[in-house]
């Protein structure tokens, strides 16, 4: 850490929001406005476009937050879509969940061949009594409602990434790989497209919410976790409370970062919970982020986790356990990221 934390605790007791622990976020750039999405990472950028053309014409915050997910499943990239890194045998096994304003959600994880899991996991909502599908079922119910079967073929890039990663097998993460575009400021630290194809360990998830002009939100997420995992490892985002929580009487808020450690503190829900006792999403983020670094202790330093938040006035905010993390916000202003504020 490298402000004096009790000076931190000292500001934020005097009232002085916006002050985190590692620099400043413009408050006029988060302030409540609706209708509004958000979501993370650079990627998020298109992805919001394709929420927004939903949200702009008074469409719901579910449709929205559909459709700009399955922006990104349709791009290639470390970690999200049939274009995404395989697991350590060869195969892209992809997660995804998604959750309205009234408590309705669905999710799947572990699924293969399907392009668009958060479709899959949208049908599970709304066809099934159930929540979650996983593997070869989920992939029957795909196949059942009219979903493609892909081709197993992995992506060129996929392909290149794993050739490398087999060499050395490691599964040590690389914190922030998933980064395409940093600002020059942090041009040294994140030379993500060439670590990329070099088969570094790395994982990413799309992550959005939104609230509609309705006044209700919803959220989605998609992902294939962690590229070269174990086989059969599912990561935070199709569970319900880990990687996305919507209580649409307090907020919604998504999870990306290292999954098994957003799943320990049950993440998306302990935000969630952390606004309805009145925290602004940023420190309701912020609170969850450093239970993860008490919990981790050294191993804090080898993990990224983050948070997007937003509640019910279309406030937003964010926390990240390290730096590098940022998240696109999309109102009738514009289409913007904001760099997060972190920890260490
Ligand atoms: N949370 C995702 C997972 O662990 C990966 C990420 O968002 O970085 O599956």
């Amino acid at each position: 850490m490298s402000i004096n934390r009790r000076n931190f605790i000292n500001l934020t007791s005097l009232g002085i929001a916006g002050f985190t622990l590692q620099g400043f976020v413009n408050q006029s750039d988060i302030k409540g406005q609706q209708p509004i999405v958000i979501s993370t990472w650079d990627a998020g950028l298109n992805a919001n476009k394709g929420a927004w053309e939903v949200l702009s014409k008074g469409g719901t915050a579910l449709d929205a937050v559909e459709k700009g997910v399955m922006i990104t499943e349709d791009e290639i990239g470390c970690c999200v879509g049939l274009g995404a890194n395989p697991d350590r045998d060869g195969y892209v096994t992809l997660d995804a969940s998604i959750m309205d304003h009234e408590f309705n959600c669905g999710s799947v994880a572990f699924l293969e061949r399907i392009k668009h899991p958060i479709s899959v996991a949208r049908r599970v909502m709304e066809k099934t009594p159930h929540v979650m599908l996983v593997g070869e079922g989920a992939q029957q119910f795909a196949i059942a409602e009219g979903f493609k079967l892909e081709s197993s073929k992995l992506s060129e890039t996929a392909e290149k990434a794993y050739q490398q990663w087999l060499k050395k097998s490691t599964y040590q993460p690389v914190i922030n790989i998933e980064r395409q575009n940093p600002t020059s400021q942090l041009q040294d630290q994140f030379k993500a497209p060439t670590r990329f194809e070099n088969g570094e360990w790395n994982h990413d998830t799309i992550g959005m919410v939104a609230l509609d002009a309705h006044g209700n939100l919803s959220g989605s997420c998609t992902t294939s976790g962690a590229g070269f995992k174990l086989r059969g490892r599912v990561g935070d985002s199709p569970i319900i409370g880990a990687g996305l929580y919507v209580d649409n009487e307090v907020g919604a808020v998504v999870a990306t970062g290292q999954g098994e450690d957003v799943i320990r503190v049950a993440g998306a829900s302990a935000v969630v919970e952390f606004m309805r006792q009145g925290k602004s999403p940023q420190e309701a983020c912020r609170l969850v982020v450093e239970k993860v670094r008490r919990i981790k202790k050294e191993k804090a330093k080898d993990i990224q986790v983050c948070f997007i938040a937003l509640n019910k006035k279309g406030e937003h905010g964010s926390y990240a356990l390290h730096t590098g993390f940022n998240y696109a916000v999309h109102t009738a202003a514009s289409n913007h990221l904001i760099e997060s504020p972190f920890s260490v």
